[in-house]
């Protein structure tokens, strides 16, 4: 049975050969009170007038009571309907504005103040997430520890001030060194490193020679005092893993902090990679 238009008083023909009247639907208000012979057909929003002058029978009330219940129904329905919608969709803008908030407080709590880059929390986290890639996918990873040489002299003879520029500079040139997919941080004081995922061990020693080699030839002037510092390096990777099991956050942290110590003894401005020991020297 196909019903209704509202206002604007059409006839309801299909309604109307189902009672043989010609009917007017008008907008739900009181009928004419002149007119004896128009019977009103109760909704809130719309009034059916026999325009025939005659009222309706018994039969043709309870059809049109019928016809004005599932109406009601389908408007209540839609009703309903609307307020979930706008329900939903105030949830989604809720829901949209916490994932804006997440993020930029992820972002916030994920970078060291000082340099702008990631921080030891953040590292570690992406360290475990790209050794976790890796033991799925077999890809490899690599991570560099770099430690700047001398740097309690920078301090002792510029001052803090300085020692903090320098800093900021040498987290400048690792971002410039790094590739976009490349994490570098600062793991702590003058300690950085770098996560490269998908970089084999074998490959790493160039992008570690480039970033030494870039950090020592960059002079860093502040003022009066122009200075260069330079960076020991240790670099471990994930490609032995197969053979050895699981290796943890912890372990490969470990083996470069291992291969930055023997950098640092074996004269520093250099760097070495872990293998099965920290042996095989890769200097400048
Ligand atoms: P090495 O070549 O053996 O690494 O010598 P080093 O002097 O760099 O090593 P050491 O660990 O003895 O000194 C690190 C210094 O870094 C000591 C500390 O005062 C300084 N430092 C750590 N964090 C900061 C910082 O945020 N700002 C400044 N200016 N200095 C810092
Ligand atoms: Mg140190
Ligand atoms: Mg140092």
């Amino acid at each position: 049975m196909t019903i209704v238009d509202s206002a604007a008083g059409r006839i309801l023909s299909p309604l109307s050969e189902l009672l043989q009247k010609p009917l007017a639907i008008v907008p739900g208000q009181a009928p004419e009170t002149g007119n004896p012979f128009a019977v009103r057909v109760m909704s809130p929003r719309l009034t059916v007038v026999s325009r025939d002058g005659h009222p309706f029978n018994d039969s043709e009330r309870a059809l049109l009571h019928e016809v004005f219940g599932l109406i009601r129904q389908a408007e209540e329905g839609e009703a309903k309907f609307q307020e979930l919608e706008q329900r939903m969709l105030s949830l989604q803008r809720e829901n949209l504005d916490l994932i804006v908030k997440n993020r930029n407080l992820t972002e916030v709590s994920s970078r060291d103040t000082l340099t702008g880059l990631y921080n030891r929390w953040y590292v570690i986290e992406k360290i475990d997430s790209e050794i976790n890639r890796s033991l799925r996918h077999g890809s490899p990873m690599s991570l560099l520890m770099l430690d700047l040489d001398h740097f309690k002299r920078i301090n002792d003879t510029y001052g803090h001030g300085v020692g903090d520029e320098v800093l900021k500079s040498v987290g400048q040139t690792l971002r410039e060194s790094c590739r976009v997919y490349d994490v570098p941080g600062r793991y702590g004081g003058e300690e950085f490193c770098i996560v490269l995922p998908e970089t084999k061990l074998g490959n790493t020693a160039v992008v570690a020679e480039r970033i030494r080699a870039r950090l020592a030839a960059t002079e860093l002037r502040f003022g009066d005092v122009a200075l260069n510092v330079t960076t020991s390096i240790g670099i471990a990777g994930v490609d032995s893993v197969p053979e050895e099991g699981v290796l943890s956050p912890a372990a490969l942290i470990d083996r470069a902090d291992r291969a930055l110590y023997s950098a640092k003894s074996r004269g520093r401005n250099r760097i070495e990679m872990w293998e099965s020991g920290p042996r095989d020297t890769v200097s400048h």
